[in-house]
C-alpha cells in the first residue's frame, strides 16, 4: 500500500483539474482490510484512471485507487473463454491482449480509456457494442463488512450507460475483478456503427478481423476525440437522451436534420452532441473550459480550469439545449 498525503489529483483524472488529496494506492484485493483499518473504513472516493470524474472540489478523506493487475483464463472449451482481469489493468491493456490471442468481443471497445475495474460501472459501450454483451461476472468487496461477493449479469442491472452500481448499490462496492465470456470461433463481428464500414473500405478491408475493426475503431477515434494527453476531457459528458417517439417526431418536423435512432417500444435515442452543435456551442470556448472543435459532446480544459468552471459550462449548455428543444441532458460523467 501507498500513502500519498495531499497529492495533486491532476495526473490522476482526464480532465486535468489540479485539485488535491489523500491517496491511498493498492495493488491486491488482500491489502483491502489493511486499507480499511487505515483509512477508517470506507473511503470518499475510488479511483481508477480517472477519465470519467469531474473533480469540482478537493475530496475529502481517503481516494482509494486501484492498481490491482493481471489477466487470467478461467475456463475454456473450444469455442469460448472465460478471461479474468484484476481492476486495475487498463482497459485497451486488456483488450489488446483478448485481440492477439483471437478471442472476439471487446474489438468495438478498443482505445477507450480507464481501468477494467470501471467498465461495468456505466457499462462501457461504443460502435454498437456494450459491456454487457460479453460480462461473464464480477468480484466485489462489500465496504461495510470486507465481504468478497460475486455478481452476475442480472445482479448487475446493466442499462444504457447504467449498472446497479451508479444506482442502488452507489459507493458501496470496490470491484476488484471483471471476468468476460469471449468467442475463439464464429465469431460475428460488428461493422454497421457509424463509420466502421467506411474506414475498412478505405484499406480495401473485405472480410475484417477482430484485428481489423480494432485498428479502424483505433483510426477514427483518434481522428476524432481528442487525446487527454494533450487536450483534457472525460469524453462524452452527457448521455445521449432517449425521448418518446412523439416527441421525437415533433422534433423533426421543427428540425428536419434531427439526428436519431430507434430505442426499443416508442422510444427514440437523440445525438446529444447534434442537439449541443445545432444549439451553437461546438468550439465554445470561456477561458479555459469549452466545448471540443470537433464532437460538441465533449467538454474540454485548455490547461487551467477548474472543475467549477467545466461544470457550469455543462450547466449553461444543459438549460440551453432544454430552452431550445424541451430535452433534458443527463451528465455521464462522474461529478465529485
Ligand atoms: P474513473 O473515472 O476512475 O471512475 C469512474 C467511476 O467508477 C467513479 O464513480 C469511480 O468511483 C468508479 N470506480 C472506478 N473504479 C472502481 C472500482 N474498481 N470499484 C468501484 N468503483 C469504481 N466511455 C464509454 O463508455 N465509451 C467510450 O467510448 C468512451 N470513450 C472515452 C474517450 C475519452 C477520450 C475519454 C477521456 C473517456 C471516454 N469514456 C468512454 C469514459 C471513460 O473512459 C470510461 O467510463 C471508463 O470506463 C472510466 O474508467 P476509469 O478507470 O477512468 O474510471
Ligand atoms: P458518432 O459515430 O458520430 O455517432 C453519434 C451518436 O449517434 C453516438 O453517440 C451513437 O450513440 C449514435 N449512433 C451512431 N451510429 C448509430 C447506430 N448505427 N445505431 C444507434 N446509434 C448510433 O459518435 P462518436 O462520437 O464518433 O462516437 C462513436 C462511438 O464511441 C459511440 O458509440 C460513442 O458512444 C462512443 N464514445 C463514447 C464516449 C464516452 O465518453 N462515453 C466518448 C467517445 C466515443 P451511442 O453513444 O449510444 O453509441
Amino acid at each position: 500500500m501507498n500513502i500519498q498525503l495531499a497529492s495533486s489529483l491532476k495526473s490522476h483524472n482526464t480532465f486535468g483539474i489540479n485539485a488535491t488529496g489523500n491517496l491511498a494506492v493498492f495493488q491486491s484485493a488482500e491489502e483491502i482490510p489493511a486499507l480499511m483499518e487505515k483509512t477508517t473504513n470506507s473511503p470518499t472516493l475510488i479511483l481508477g484512471g480517472g477519465s470519467n470524474i469531474l473533480f469540482t472540489k478537493d475530496p475529502q478523506g481517503w481516494i482509494w485507487k486501484n492498481e490491482i493487475k493481471g489477466i487470467e483464463v478461467l475456463d475454456e472449451t473450444n469455442e469460448h473463454v472465460i478471461v479474468r482481469s484484476g481492476a486495475g489493468e487498463g482497459w485497451h491493456n486488456l483488450v489488446m491482449h483478448c485481440i492477439r490471442n483471437n478471442w472476439g468481443g471487446l474489438e468495438n471497445l478498443s482505445l477507450i480509456p480507464g481501468k477494467v475495474g470501471a467498465s461495468p460501472m456505466q457499462n462501457i459501450g461504443a460502435y454498437g457494442v456494450e459491456v454487457k454483451d460479453v460480462f461473464h461476472s464480477l468480484q466485489a468487496i462489500r465496504l461495510t463488512d470486507g465481504e468478497l461477493v460475486t455478481f452476475d449479469q442480472t445482479g448487475c442491472a446493466f442499462g444504457y450507460r447504467e449498472s446497479i452500481f451508479k444506482r442502488k448499490l452507489k459507493d458501496q462496492y470496490i470491484i476488484v475483478s471483471v471476468s468476460f465470456k469471449l468467442s475463439k470461433i464464429d465469431h460475428k463481428i460488428k461493422t454497421a456503427y457509424g463509420d466502421i464500414q467506411k474506414e475498412l473500405e478505405k484499406s480495401n478491408i473485405q472480410n475484417p478481423s477482430i484485428q481489423d475493426i480494432s485498428n479502424a475503431i483505433i483510426s477514427i477515434r483518434s481522428s476524432k476525440l481528442p487525446d487527454p494527453t494533450e487536450l483534457g476531457n472525460a469524453g462524452s459528458f452527457f448521455k445521449n437522451p432517449v425521448v418518446s417517439s412523439s416527441m421525437a417526431d415533433s422534433l423533426q418536423e421543427k428540425f428536419p436534420e434531427l439526428v436519431h435512432y430507434p430505442a426499443g417500444d416508442s422510444a427514440v435515442k437523440l445525438a446529444a452532441g447534434w442537439l449541443i452543435e445545432k444549439a451553437g456551442w461546438k468550439g465554445y470556448r470561456r477561458n479555459d473550459a469549452g466545448v471540443h472543435t470537433k464532437q460538441a459532446l465533449v467538454l474540454v480544459n485548455y490547461g487551467e480550469a477548474t472543475g467549477q468552471e467545466i461544470w457550469q459550462l455543462s450547466e449553461d449548455i444543459l438549460l440551453d439545449v432544454q430552452t431550445k428543444f424541451g430535452v433534458t441532458l443527463e451528465r455521464e460523467v462522474n461529478i465529485f
